[in-house]
């Protein structure tokens, strides 16, 4: 039986200041609840001739693959704008895979039992929670915005302690690397200057290599860190996505979205949304996230500050130069990419304002923000009505001057605008209801959701009954480390 695991452990290699040697804690009754097998493809892993009760004992940790090298990460953090030292707590990386394409992947068990990062927390996960991450990280990859992503959840046969006894489970998590502006805050603390390289080279290797020759390497990372995460945080923007806990050890290094714990999709177009329990001052709202993805960044070159100039002051005025720099480099993604929701081809002077009385209109009239793109694209959804008063009309109406402005034919630019609005996305509802299902062992109703998510951007039959707004969307709330 091969399954095509091609382990290359790199990362295990490092020296325990990065890591703790340690394997997944072994669970009672796994059970596979399900396998993502279109990404096993991907990844270059066939498990077709592997029966489900040997697929539940991989997924769980119960029977590793040969060539993984079972490890915790170290990496610290600031959570809410507090430094701590953290590390995975409650996940295990069996290693690294190669695909066929030898495409580098960390294999990540979440929710795998204890180690000496846990800290008060009991190593596990629930089962609701993880099929959440599953169906929102695959709904954020078919939306092209770079993520993590899902291979497989098993449910442990164990329950879980949290405000109720719940389902364990766990969730197979799939990235190009685990390295964050926490793992750099982590090395940066111990204050080992020669770590601090091996973690800069490591990084570059992997993630960067084109700058691997560079005379200013370190000033190179940080600036393709923040390239990196401007656009993935644009991209976040435009479909309306509040990650909910961008702490510092939750911000991938490569750009990819990570930790889908409190993130949820906004409905009515408000800036100061936030969906997550206790992020009572709506640090991580909405509108506030290119902000927060600032302060992160400025945490990761604080760290960096001994790599970039061995005269402090020198290092800090370079660093500050580049960090001011950011609005701006936002600034320019945000225009492009609105100016593409639109379908604008070109420059006027007055775009900023056009897009900005779009959402502003949004807002006072509780518009909701993907259906007001779909109205715009002359695509049918529920509730239309609500453009048809004065305010909406006339913005309308300038909006069509500007798009005769383009000169090009409605056919392009509506194309323009389909490959940028997505027409479906998870709404809180949708999800809640696949979830309440799966939790009575019904997966019917989430496998017909992953199906519909999975082309965002395309007209599907019967995608009206996953467009409407959450009834819930005022009330929605999220809970963090389930
Ligand atoms: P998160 O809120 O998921 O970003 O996690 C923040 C920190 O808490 C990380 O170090 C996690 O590993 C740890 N953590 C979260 N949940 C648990 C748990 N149930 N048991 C142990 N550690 C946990
Ligand atoms: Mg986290």
């Amino acid at each position: 039986m091969t399954i095509g695991w091609h382990f290359d452990n790199t990362y295990a290699k490092l020296s325990d200041t990065f890591k703790e040697t340690i394997k997944p804690v072994p669970v009672k009754n796994p059970k596979l609840v399900i396998l993502n097998e279109e990404l096993a493809k991907e990844l270059g892993l066939d498990f077709s001739k592997v029966n489900q009760e040997e697929l539940s004992k991989i997924f769980s940790g119960n029977n590793l693959p040969i060539g993984s090298d079972t490890i915790a990460q170290a990496y610290a953090g600031h959570q809410f704008g507090h430094f701590t030292m953290l590390g995975d707590g409650r996940a295990i990386l069996l290693g690294e895979h190669l695909s066929n394409k030898n495409k580098r992947f960390d294999i990540q068990f979440k929710g795998s039992g204890k180690t000496s990062f846990s800290r008060s927390g009991d190593g596990r996960a629930v089962l609701g929670p993880m099929l959440r991450e599953y169906i929102i990280s695959e709904a954020m990859h078919a939306l092209n915005i770079p993520t993590t992503r899902s291979l497989a959840v098993v449910k442990t046969g164990e329950l879980v302690a949290r405000e109720e006894l719940l389902p364990g489970a766990i969730l197979t998590r799939i990235a190009s690397s685990h390295i964050r502006v926490g793992t750099f805050q982590y090395i940066a603390a111990k204050q080992n200057l020669e770590e601090l390289v091996i973690l800069m080279n490591y990084t570059i290797e992997r993630h960067f290599p084109e700058i691997k020759s560079s005379k200013y390497k370190a000033l190179d990372l940080l600036n393709l860190l923040i390239e990196k995460q401007c656009q993935l945080v644009v991209d976040w923007m435009r479909v309306g996505f509040v990650h909910g806990v961008m702490n510092t050890d939750n911000m991938t290094i490569s750009g990819e979205t990570i930790d889908y714990g409190p993130c949820a999709f906004m409905d009515q177009y408000n800036p100061l949304t936030v969906f997550s329990s206790i992020d009572q001052f709506g640090r991580y709202a909405y509108a506030n996230q290119p902000k927060i993805t600032k302060w992160n960044l400025a945490r990761f070159a604080e760290c960096i500050i001994p790599l970039i100039n061995d005269d402090q002051d020198h290092a800090i005025k370079i660093i500050t130069d580049v960090i001011d720099n950011f609005e701006k480099v936002y600034e320019k993604k945000w225009l492009s990419m609105m100016k593409k929701k639109l379908g604008l081809f070109g420059d006027d002077k007055n775009d900023k304002k056009l897009i900005t009385d779009l959402l502003n209109l949004m807002q006072n009239h509780h518009a909701d923000y993907t259906n007001t793109f779909c109205y715009l694209m002359n695509l049918k959804i529920e509730n239309d009505q609500i453009f048809n008063n004065k305010d909406f009309i006339n913005w309308f109406n300038h909006w069509e001057k500007r798009v005769k402005k383009n000169n090009i034919p409605k056919e392009k630019y509506l194309k323009l605008m389909r490959s940028h609005n997505p027409l479906v996305i998870p709404r809180n509802h949708k999800v809640e209801e696949a979830l309440k299902a799966a939790s009575e062992d019904n997966l019917d109703i989430m496998n017909k959701l992953l199906i519909i998510l999975k082309k965002p951007y395309d007209y599907q039959n019967d995608i009206i009954h996953y467009q409407s707004p959450s009834p819930l969307s005022e009330k929605y709330q999220t809970f963090c480390g389930t």
